[in-house]
């Protein structure tokens, strides 16, 4: 086992992916696995949640939030900071 940790290790330094939330590009290994909608909200939502890949600061920011309410919460985000909506 050992020796394929270190070559996923290896792999996911190599590779990067996309966040979908704030579309920076990541290498694989800060990828965290984001559940969406959130788990805890699958009952409420009635609908089973998808594995995606999110970096480490937007799964923190998204929470239980689904991806709607939370680019809704980073758009109002931006607002307060004085930005101008895109
Ligand atoms: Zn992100």
């Amino acid at each position: 086992m050992a020796k394929q940790n270190k070559w996923r290790k290896l792999y996911n330094e190599q590779v990067s992916f996309v966040c979908p939330y704030c579309l920076k590009t990541f290498p694989l290994s800060e990828a965290t696995k984001e559940h969406e909608p959130p788990k805890s909200r699958q009952k409420e939502l009635g609908k089973p949640s998808q594995i995606y890949l999110a970096c480490k600061k937007c799964n923190n920011d998204k929470g239980a939030l689904t991806a709607e309410e939370y680019a809704e919460y980073k758009r109002l985000l931006h607002l307060k900071h004085g930005h101008k909506a895109h």
